[in-house]
């Protein structure tokens, strides 16, 4: 019978690791030996044999390895879900990149004029080009649209009212919710209709001579089906300028393209919004546009103005990497190649052939099946809609334990569980990451 007495003790174990207690400390190295010796205790005292120590000093040495990885770091996703919140939204342009490199590695025109030599706007990079894109008389740029819709509602309602449908008070995920951003402007946000139906004459009735705005909040993340009914933009821009007031719209994803061109449902299109009249539209840099992280606002000069003298703007002002970033992805749009650079859009408008063709191809080196899958848009967009895929399901006893195995290996592969099955869709999978996918797949086996 092994004893408990059979284990090293630490002392022992530090003869053995001087190679770690160089790299990692004395300190570490011990707390690293202890918690290897302490799982080794538990195991031998359920029956299991007592361990080298050659295995505990290994078992350390992977644990220090483990908890040196930086915590945020690459992975590669498999999931199909494009815009994934949690694996950091959108991917960047090869051009977006070079951008953020090019600034944020050495000194760049962020607030200076090159001809006087003098201190310059670090406005004026990004706006010109959004007011361009969007069609927008003005922009303005800030850390994210969370913030831009606090800074608008501050800016131009706090005191007053905001109307706003039942229907739209939504949360967006990571504690942003509606009316407590309205809350937190000071805004006194005033609920008309009811949560699957809103008319116009809701809004009117609610209109007082303290009301400043009218809200429109996209219901990203959900949608209501059956007996509904909403204001059309338009006629709410009338309503509201028939009384001087504004409409705020907080299209959440800011879509520049039609998704519906691939299949999916329509989301509102920014340019479409300021179209029909909106005085605002608010909208992230980093969902389905497929920039970096930021909160985009385009409309009226003189509002947009009124929100850059706000106080709030300097605590939400957007930093050189994202405008630089930023820049380059709204190029993308004004030059028309979107679709083939912005890899939200290269993945959204991905052939069904082409992912196919990859599945395929890792199904040669690996066994498992192809099979029809959905991936989704994600990032709070096009709920409920899928793009139809092909989905490799490599041949694995148990799938739940194989995907965090996949999470563990470097780089992690984030795979999904579905129908007891471990999915792998190659649309989220860059195609120069094929071969490290493979690799990962081969260390299951
Ligand atoms: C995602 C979203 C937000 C929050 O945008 P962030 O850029 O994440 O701050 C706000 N409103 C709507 C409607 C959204 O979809």
């Amino acid at each position: 019978m092994p004893t408990l007495r059979d284990l090293p003790s630490i002392d022992t174990l530090l003869h053995g690791s001087g190679e770690l207690e160089a790299q990692y400390g004395h300190e570490r190295t011990v707390a690293a030996l202890r918690a290897a010796v302490d799982e080794a205790r538990a195991a031998v005292r359920d029956g299991a044999a007592v361990p080298a120590a050659e295995a505990l000093v290994a078992q350390a040495a992977a644990g220090l390895h483990a908890e040196s990885e930086p915590t945020l770091r690459p992975v590669i996703n498999a999931t199909g879900v494009i815009i994934h919140t949690n694996l950091g939204r959108a991917p960047l342009s090869d051009d977006a990149l070079d951008a953020i490199r090019a600034v944020g590695g050495g000194y760049s025109t962020l607030e200076y004029d090159l001809e006087p030599g003098t201190r310059g706007k670090r406005d004026r990079h990004a706006e010109r080009l959004l007011a361009e894109v969007t069609g927008a008389e003005a922009a303005m740029v800030v850390n994210n649209n969370a913030a831009g819709v606090l800074l608008a509602l501050s800016a131009l309602v706090q005191g007053r009212e905001a109307i706003i449908s039942r229907g739209q008070l939504v949360e967006i995920g990571g504690a942003f919710r509606i009316p407590d951003v309205m809350a937190q402007s000071g805004a006194i946000m005033v609920e008309v209709g009811a949560t699957n139906r809103t008319r116009l004459r809701d809004y009117e009735a609610a209109l007082t001579e303290r009301t400043a705005a009218i809200v429109q909040a996209h219901p990203s993340n959900y949608r209501i089906v059956g007996f509904t009914e909403s204001v059309p933009l338009p006629d709410l821009v009338a309503l509201a300028h028939a009384h001087d007031l504004i409409v705020i719209e907080d299209v959440g994803s800011g879509a520049l393209i039609d998704p519906a061109l691939f299949g999916l449902a329509s989301e509102p299109l920014v340019q479409d919004s300021l179209a029909a009249g909106a005085d605002l539209v608010l909208f992230s840099g980093d969902k389905l546009l497929g920039g970096p992280q930021a909160g985009l606002i385009a409309g009226r000069s003189d509002l947009i103005a009124r929100l850059k003298q706000h106080p709030l703007a300097r605590a939400v002002r957007a930093d050189k990497l994202c405008l630089a970033g930023l820049v380059a992805t709204l190029e993308h749009y004004r030059r028309g190649d979107a679709l083939d650079c912005i890899p939200v859009w290269r993945m959204i408008a991905l052939p069904l052939e082409t992912i196919r063709t990859r599945a395929d191809a890792w199904a040669a080196a690996i066994p498992g099946e192809i099979v029809p899958a959905e991936s989704t848009v994600g990032g709070g967009s096009l709920p409920g809609e899928t793009l139809p895929t092909w989905a490799f399901a490599p041949r694995v006893d148990q799938p739940n334990a194989a995907a965090a195995r996949l999470r563990q290996h470097t780089p992690p592969v984030i795979a999904r569980v579905a129908q007891d099955r471990l999915l792998l869709d190659p649309r989220t999978v860059f195609p120069e990451q094929d071969a490290l996918v493979l690799d990962a797949l081969k260390a299951l086996a």
